[in-house]
């Protein structure tokens, strides 16, 4: 019997797997992908207290050993189904091994998705021009124009980024406004190479074996033009994916979970964490924030 399940080994899972070492309970986390999550993949961060700059990579590795040298541990398996058993009020979790682990609490810490555009042959394309991390991505395309689209921090950090190899970076949004923070903004406009395609959606995906150009319509003029690119950065932001919990957990109509201050779901002895809770602000800060809310909380009710 595991005292604290977590599922999901991102910054939310993985410091909620520290504060629940730190109380004397043992956590595991499991984790479908790699550990960090989609941090991993951003090259700068500058936003987290009292640490300057750092890589994703190298924050995630971090939070993993901090974890892992107080006991937690990580289980590479994604987690289909929670049931909750109404004898002892334990929780049967499921795994897509086909595996199955009792615990007495659990924290829901799964993090979200890159969105699709929806676009025809964007699947297709995707690994042969199409990405959805520059970071992973960015150094195949040394010398060569691309797009990023979106308008958020991501997509500006991806721009900024792919300047390191590209000839030339257009960033393609649909509004002429950016949710972006302005310093990132500030140094996307000072790039020469840099080019913005606003108030504008990519409407096709041209090309058969790798993509060659993206179609583009101005939301405002209704003009549609062809920008030929070897590479499009999607940074359309994310999505959640709790579909598997909702026999559990009640979903908002975005599919995020919803919880009360101490990050409970309407089930006792199921948390939340992090990005893929309801809520208005998804930083960093905020799931490291949730993380230790549930963990206290979790132990909390097992004690
Ligand atoms: P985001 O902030 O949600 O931005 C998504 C962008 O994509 C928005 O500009 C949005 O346009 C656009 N968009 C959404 N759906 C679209 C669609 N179907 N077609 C075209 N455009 C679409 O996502 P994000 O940039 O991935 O950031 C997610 C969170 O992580 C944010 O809180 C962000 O601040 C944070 N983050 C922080 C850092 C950092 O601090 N270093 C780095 C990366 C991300 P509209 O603006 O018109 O809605």
């Amino acid at each position: 019997m595991i005292d604290v399940i977590i599922v999901g080994a991102g910054p939310a899972g993985l410091s909620a797997a520290i504060y629940v070492e730190r109380s004397g309970k043992h956590a595991v986390c499991f984790e479908k992908l790699t550990v960090g999550g989609q941090i991993v993949n951003t090259p700068d961060i500058a936003n987290y207290p009292g640490i300057k700059n750092i890589s994703g990579f190298e924050f995630s590795m971090g939070l993993y050993e901090q974890a892992t040298e107080l006991g937690a541990e990580v289980i590479y398996d994604k987690v289909s189904g929670i049931v909750k058993s109404e004898e002892d009020n334990t929780f049967k979790v499921t795994t897509g091994s086909g595996k199955e682990y009792e615990a007495k609490a659990v924290i829901l810490a799964t993090g979200a998705k890159n969105r699709h555009l929806g676009l025809d042959k964007e699947e297709e394309l995707t690994g042969r021009g199409v990405s959805y991390c520059a970071t992973c991505d960015g150094a195949f395309f040394k010398g060569k124009d691309v797009a990023v689209n979106g308008g958020g921090n991501t997509a500006l950090e991806d721009a900024l980024f792919l300047t390191n190899y590209c000839n030339k970076v257009y960033i393609i949004h649909r509004r002429d406004e950016f949710r972006g923070e302005p310093q990132n903004l500030e140094a996307v406009k000072n790039k020469e190479n840099i080019e913005f395609v606003l108030n504008s959606t990519v409407t096709e995906l041209k090309g058969d074996k790798a993509l060659e150009a993206v179609v583009v319509k101005n939301k405002e003029t209704l003009e549609e033009k062809e920008i030929p690119v070897s590479g499009l950065f999607i940074a359309i932001g994310q999505e959640p994916d709790n579909g598997d919990f909702s026999p559990v957990a009640d979903l908002d109509k975005g599919g995020y979970i919803v919880a009360d201050e101490k990050c409970l779901t309407k089930t006792l002895g199921i948390f939340v964490a992090g990005d893929c809770r309801t809520k208005d602000v998804r930083q960093l800060t905020t799931a490291a924030s949730d993380g230790a809310v549930a963990a206290l909380a979790a132990c909390s009710y097992i004690s």
